[in-house]
């Protein structure tokens, strides 16, 4: 490199991370992985190494952080708050270089004694300064520039493991200083209701927990889980401060402060290495995030007589493992069916180390979340693979798309189900796009015969997940055909299956032939489709043939039956796969009486809306609201002007109270008896 072209990249270089810097500090929203900021950064301090020269006062790397957000109070900081000079050298050799210019510094030779370090975790989350007068929190700040930060004691203190008053005898004056971070569960349960809410997701912990301490309205900063450790301090009066670094964080603990219990006290730079290799190793199952661990020299005394250079401490180091986010190519997108039928789309990745391992896929969750985040194929995206989460595609890198790339739109990509080729539908209003073969479809084989099997389903007595897992896995049973073909010896083969149990297992599915019509609507798995709403189709439409023949607009005019139940409907019936695993039943023998539609129900309760509430002295729910339904009555959750008849039982509570607002007639156990007892005997069912 010329001097010529040195002063031209780090012109370039100083531009671009300029622009990374004000939408990391100042928006809380950066446009690249810190992977490719920190490569950048390195490159630039390189080049000021090389031709000093070329070193401006305004270069990233002579300053600190971002310039305050202008609608927050400016806070002056008494002692500056500095960053931490970055080891580039990520090998043990890095621990070395940072000893031995420590011993340097300080005018060491080779025969003193090793320098004494105080060993702990480089927390990925935003500096904070906690300024307690008399022992009473008094001020927040951000570091903002290192000289200047903001104020946002409103957010702070909605913070539970922040004291509001510090325990013990409080100094005068004490700033503690530590990092506030959101855990990796907290960030996932947050993102998981964002993309439940249709909402877009947050990028990473660190920088939602940077955007909620840094809102205008403290009500958003307390619905963000927020955490802190200590780790450092700030201005002070009337404290005999610790003579080290590790006294001082047992201090902290003491005034009640959570401090990080992967912390130490080492010699030498041996012991550097071996905490660096320590925490590496636990790095993934550790439930926040890190990007390293932080060396500080453990004398207070020694730190003071090594001092700072400009925007950083000679008495300490990051130590940086390799990146949880990274850049790569985005070269295609695939899907995956889950166990329900839901279609997750899956992103193709140019190869990348991350989180330690090589990624090539990455979850992109949903159709709206693409959307959302505008992620297309041919795009460069960052991924982030922290912790034992599955890799995820956080978004895409705006600025390095250069040329149009089309959107993304999985249901014209894959219409149909890549496992079985039945059709993918996606019901208005959900974020998941289904398979619609769930009786058919091998990757929902498991789920689909389970709940077949299940009690309120065609209650196959033994026949428990366990077996079916068996089942499924040794190839023996496909769809629920299968079921009614299977014989003792086939069973009984199986591990822990004697063969005994096998032979009440071929019995109980033998009894579980003769059903009801309502048991196998339920049966199927129609999506949406629960033990209610199968049992208003079976009176409804009297026969499964009526049912399968039925329209969405037919379907409409069952009680409780709304447009997405109707189309889940229509869509499962639809799907030939489905109409085939049917025949199939029906051929094995399944069977049902068949009975009038239930417009031609008459009953002493034809046409009357009960509701069920409080505990009845001689009924349970399901036994009243049997009754009442062979009596052509219909049982509705909730009690309003089209209620007739309110059947109310002890400890009858905010739904009796309704019905005596509305006059809903109100009947005890005895009364709603005595209504049935007349046609108990020729009851229709
Ligand atoms: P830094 O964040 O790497 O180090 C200093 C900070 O470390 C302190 O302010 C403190 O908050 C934190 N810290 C965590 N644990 C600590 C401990 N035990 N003791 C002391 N401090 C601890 O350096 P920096 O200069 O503040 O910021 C640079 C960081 O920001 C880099 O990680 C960089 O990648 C990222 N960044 C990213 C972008 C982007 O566009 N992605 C832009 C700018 C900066």
């Amino acid at each position: 490199m010329t001097p010529g072209q040195a002063h031209d990249r780090a012109a370039a270089l100083r531009g671009l991370l300029a622009r990374y810097d004000h939408a990391y500090h100042v928006l809380d929203n950066p446009t690249v992985p810190d992977a490719e900021y920190d490569r950048l950064f390195l490159e630039l301090r390189q080049i000021e190494t090389d031709f000093p020269e070329v070193r401006t006062a305004d270069s990233p790397t002579q300053r600190v952080g971002g310039a305050p957000r202008s609608e927050l109070r400016a806070v002056r900081h008494d002692v500056p708050m500095l960053s931490i000079y970055t080891e580039t050298d990520k090998s043990e050799q890095g621990a070395r270089a940072f000893d031995a210019r420590v011993r340097k510094a300080l005018g060491l030779s080779s025969e003193d004694a090793p320098v004494e370090y105080a060993v702990e975790l480089k927390f990925d989350g935003l500096a904070i300064g906690l300024r307690y007068e008399n022992g009473v929190l008094v001020r927040a700040a951000t570091r903002g520039d290192g000289e200047t930060g903001e104020d946002v004691t409103h957010n702070v203190r909605t913070i539970r493991q922040i004291p509001l008053r510090l325990s013990g005898a409080a100094p005068a004056l004490i700033e503690v200083r530590g990092e506030i971070y959101m855990r990796r569960d907290d960030f996932e349960k947050l993102n998981q209701a964002q993309r439940e809410a249709g909402a877009k997701s947050f990028v990473n912990p660190r920088n939602t927990a940077a955007g909620a301490v840094r809102q205008l309205d403290p009500a958003i900063a307390a619905r963000r889980p927020l955490s802190f450790f200590a780790y450092g301090l700030g201005a002070r009066a009337g404290w005999s401060v610790p003579t080290s670094h590790s006294t001082m964080l047992d201090a902290f603990a003491a005034f009640g402060f959570p401090v990080c219990a992967h912390r130490r006290v080492v010699n030498g730079p041996d012991g550097l290495i071996a905490f660096h290799a320590e925490i590496e190793a636990m790095r993934n199952s550790l439930p926040y995030d890190i990007d390293g661990v932080v060396y500080k020299v453990n004398s207070l005394a020694l730190q003071e007589q090594l001092g700072f250079v400009s925007r950083e401490p000679r008495w300490a180091v990051a130590h940086k493992y390799p990146a949880q986010e990274e850049i790569t190519r985005l070269t295609g997108i695939e899907v995956q069916v889950g166990r329900t039928g839901a279609i997750t789309p899956v992103a193709r990745l140019e190869p990348v180390f991350v989180g330690g391992v090589t990624v090539t896929n990455a979850t992109l969750h949903n159709q709206g979340e693409i959307d959302r985040k505008d992620v297309r194929i041919g795009d460069w995206v960052i991924v982030r693979r922290a912790g034992d989460v599955i890799p995820e595609v956080v978004g895409p890198v705006l600025e390095r798309r250069s040329e149009e790339l089309a959107r993304f739109d999985l249901l014209a990509s894959f219409p149909t189900c890549p496992v079985c080729g039945s059709h993918v539908v996606r019901v208005e209003g959900e974020a998941v796009a289904r398979c619609t073969g769930g009786l058919f479809c091998p990757a929902q084989r498991k789920q689909a015969l389970i709940h077949f099997a299940s009690r309120k389903a065609m209650d196959i007595e033994g026949l428990g997940d366990k077996l079916i897992e068996q089942l499924v896995d040794n190839a023996i049973v496909k769809t629920p055909v299968d079921l009614y073909r299977l014989g003792v010896l086939g069973l009984a083969g199986l591990e822990r299956m004697a063969e005994k149990s096998a032979g009440n297992v071929v019995a109980a599915i033998a009894k579980s032939r003769a059903t009801s019509l309502q048991r196998f609507i339920y049966a199927l798995g129609i999506r949406n489709v629960g033990e209610s709403t199968a049992r208003d189709l079976a009176r409804h439409f009297g026969s499964l043939d009526a049912l399968m023949a039925a329209d969405a607009e037919t379907l409409l005019a069952v009680t409780d039956v709304g447009p997405v139940v109707a189309k889940c409907i229509v869509d499962f019936f639809a799907e030939g796969h489905n109409r085939e695993v049917i025949e199939q039943l029906r051929a094995a023998g399944v069977d049902w009486p068949e009975h009038a539609p239930a417009q031609h129900l008459e009953g002493p309760l034809s046409g009357k809306t009960l509701v069920i509430t409080g505990t009845l002295p001689g009924l349970s729910r399901d036994e009243a609201r049997a009754m009442i339904e062979a009596a052509g009555g219909k049982v509705s959750g909730s009690v309003s002007k089209k209620t007739d008849f309110v059947v109310a039982g002890e400890a009858a509570g905010s739904k009796l109270d309704k019905a005596q607002q509305l006059g809903v007639s109100i009947l005890d156990e005895a009364a709603l008896r005595a209504m049935l007892e007349p046609n108990a005997q020729n009851s229709l069912f």
